[in-house]
């Protein structure tokens, strides 16, 4: 079965989310997409985020009536585990420890989080350690991607100069680029102009409608438990 790991704060979930999921589940024809809130995100640490009982709560609402979607805590076991915040890299080894010899895992993520991978902790062993699908989002631009690569695996600087110039680069290779060991799957198919940023500004605004960034059941959630309300996190 062909799987995806899909992190992040998810503070909360929205429909930017579940859109790349839908997209890419149905390219990849992925038997289930794992959403994983990160339990105390490393590179998130200054910041103050809702607990992760409740982002974990808004994943699984909206997971329902979605066959592969999947909330997972497997951030949180790992956290309660070691007592310390874990990184990706140990995050997928862990999960691909759990997967059957026929399965296959992919990473999928959002293209402003991708521009930043070169800072993850052991980028290349990750970027080696599956298949990753980076997801279009408005305002960023595929043909940077090559460029955020760490450098031991970023192409020549010609090769990423034509790739910038030109999108046509990008659909000759099939919106795939492979580099020895990495393969990066390109998901061009997704515009969802929404952020987690947004939603929490709508929301805590009073009588906004949030039904434009969540699904029903999430909006409600946030109705009822006031979430974001005037500075409130918890
Ligand atoms: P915030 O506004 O708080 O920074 P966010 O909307 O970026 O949050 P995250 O939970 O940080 O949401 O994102 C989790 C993953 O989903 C990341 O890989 C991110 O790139 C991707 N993602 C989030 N929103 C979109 C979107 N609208 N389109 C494509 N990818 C997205």
């Amino acid at each position: 079965m062909n799987i995806a790991f899909f992190g992040g704060t998810f503070d909360p979930v929205h429909r930017g989310h579940t859109a790349v999921a839908e997209s890419a589940a149905k390219r990849f024809q992925l038997g289930r997409v794992l959403f994983v809130p990160a339990e105390l995100p490393p590179h998130k640490q200054q910041q103050s985020f809702t607990p992760f009982s409740h982002r974990m709560a808004m994943v699984a609402l909206a997971c329902q009536g979605h066959i592969s979607f999947v909330p997972s805590d497997i951030e949180a076991q790992l956290y309660a585990e070691t007592g310390k915040p874990n990184y990706s890299l140990e995050t997928v080894r862990r999960l691909k420890k759990q997967l059957k010899k026929a399965d296959k895992l992919y990473f999928l993520i959002g293209i402003d989080a991708f521009l930043g991978i070169a800072k993850w902790h052991r980028p290349v062993d990750l970027l080696r350690e599956c298949e990753f699908i980076v997801a279009n989002r408005p305002g960023y631009s595929l043909s940077d991607i090559a460029g955020a690569l760490p450098t031991e695996l970023r192409p020549k600087s010609e090769v990423l100069k034509a790739a910038r110039k030109s999108s046509s680069a990008l659909a000759a290779t099939g919106g795939v680029m492979a580099f020895p060991g990495v393969t990066l799957h390109l998901l061009e198919d997704v515009s969802e102009k929404v952020s987690s940023t947004q939603l929490r500004a709508a929301a805590a605004s009073s009588g906004k409608r949030l039904e434009g960034y969540v699904g029903a059941p999430v909006a409600e959630y946030i109705r009822k438990t006031r979430l974001y309300r005037a500075g409130k996190q918890s």
